[in-house]
């Protein structure tokens, strides 16, 4: 339910219509409290976002329903009419043998296993630091640890804490909604009070109610969910009153990097084995994934992170589809240029919302997703995948994140905060 403007008092604002405040507005909704969630864009979603390009419905963030056994999105998909398909993801794999033979694959496999194990070890001992410092020195295979940094952290393992990256929780089953995981959280927040277009720049916390200026004008609330990317937080996107310093530190610890995606269409999709996997290059950290027909689709979704999808992303979006057209055909024979053609491209980067596409704790920077989410004089509660321990960089991890905060709210409030995580009714 959009509003056109948002009421000028509320018990709870939440700010930003994401993963996080939908889960948050749905739990506070079931409640007594007077609520309004106000979202710069105009749409709701946030880094969930499906387009429909080619009569197909084409994730630009989250694609993947991860930890699908433990993730409470996944519950929510079939009641809301759409559909899981839970063929495994393709990864660890390379189609054809291109460019890695099978022994070197189940090399570089042995070398990636080895590596995250060296990382458990040193997380164990309570060692801090850079997760390339657990690199094997002068490995042939660092290049390409990498370039999977590139698509799990949007950056290098050198910019990433090795607790933080231990911290993570991954159940290895992933699955995918036929009509897009944006499509299911915007059906998720489709009865919100929702003001679009509606940009929250400033939070007065000086009087006894939090006043709120936004592009639509003044609300006044008792308490706020806070749940903006964190390179908006620390870049001070919504300025404090008096000023935040350590939330504003912490956010700039728990940077986001950046994952780009290009979906194309490909004529003659049938000579690729379905739901396949083509990296583009194993020596270097600047290269692409390449998923074949996802879906069986006669298409191919094209995956960039850290250095390559910000240096394409400079280029403008023209760019992610020359280099993609590159290495495929470098991979795949040079008239295969002439199968492609670009159907939709993201720029998590660019877009003033976002800035990014998940964040990653700094080395050292560990324990400040728990210093990004503690509550500020019991009024305003922050929450994002960044404030996730263990899901962070997820729709899932934002989505029970909401559903602290929003507990954490009701029982400032003096209301009956309810079941713990997991349980949104969906
Ligand atoms: C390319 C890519 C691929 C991904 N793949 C996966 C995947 O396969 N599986 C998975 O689980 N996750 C994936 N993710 C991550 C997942 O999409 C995010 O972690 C999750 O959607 C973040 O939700 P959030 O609510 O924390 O933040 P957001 O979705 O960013 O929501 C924050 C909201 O705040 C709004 N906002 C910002 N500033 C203001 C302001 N000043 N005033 C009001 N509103 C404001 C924004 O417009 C936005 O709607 C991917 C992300 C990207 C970019």
């Amino acid at each position: 339910m959009t509003l056109v403007r948002p009421p000028s008092s509320v018990d709870v604002a939440v700010i930003g219509a994401g993963a996080a405040g939908i889960a948050a507005a749905r739990r506070l909704a079931r409640s007594d409290l007077s609520v309004v969630v106000l979202e710069a864009r105009d749409r709701i979603g946030g880094r969930a976002h499906t387009l429909l390009r080619e009569g197909h419905a084409l994730d630009l963030g989250c694609g993947w329903l991860h930890s699908a056994d433990e993730n409470p999105l996944a519950q929510m998909v079939e009641p809301e009419g759409l559909t899981i398909d839970r063929t495994p993801p393709p990864w660890e794999s390379q189609a054809f043998d291109h460019e890695m033979t099978s022994a070197e694959q189940a090399e570089f496999g042995a070398a990636f296993a080895a590596f995250e194990g060296r990382v458990a070890e040193a997380a164990a001992r309570g060692e801090e630091g850079p997760a390339s410092r657990l690199f094997e020195p002068d490995c042939r295979w660092n290049p390409r640890i990498d370039a999977i940094s590139g698509a799990l952290n949007g950056a290098r393992f050198a910019e990433v804490s090795i607790r933080d990256y231990d911290a993570y929780r991954d159940t290895g089953v992933n699955w995918r909604v036929i009509e897009g995981y944006g499509r299911l959280v915007e059906r998720l927040g489709a009865r919100l009070p929702v003001a679009t277009h509606c940009a929250v720049s400033r939070i007065d916390r000086s009087g006894p109610v939090l006043r709120l200026e936004t592009a639509k004008g003044a609300v006044e609330a008792r308490a706020v969910i806070f749940t903006l990317p964190t390179d908006l937080i620390a870049a001070g996107v919504v300025r404090f009153d008096p000023p935040l310093p350590d939330l504003m530190e912490a956010a700039a610890s728990l940077p986001l990097g950046l994952a780009s995606k290009l979906h194309m269409t490909v004529t003659g999709a049938e000579d690729f084995p379905k739901d396949s996997q083509l990296w583009g290059r194993a020596d270097t950290a600047e290269t692409g994934g390449y998923h074949l027909r996802p879906f069986g689709r006669p298409m191919i979704e094209a995956w960039f992170g850290g250095d390559i999808a910000r240096q394409l992303e400079a280029e403008g979006e023209a760019a992610f589809f020359a280099f993609a057209a590159d290495e495929l055909a470098h991979l795949l024979g040079s008239s295969f240029r002439k199968r492609i053609a670009p159907a939709a491209a993201s720029m998590w980067g660019a877009d003033p919302w976002s800035r990014g596409a998940y964040s990653h704790a700094l080395p050292g920077k560990a324990g400040d997703r728990a210093r990004l989410k503690a509550p500020v004089e019991n009024r305003l509660f922050t929450a994002g995948e960044a404030t996730s321990e263990v899901f962070y960089g997820t729709a899932h991890g934002a989505w029970l994140e909401g559903g602290r905060a929003a507990r954490e709210a009701l029982a400032a409030l003096g209301l009956d905060p309810g079941p713990a995580p997991g349980d949104d009714e969906a």
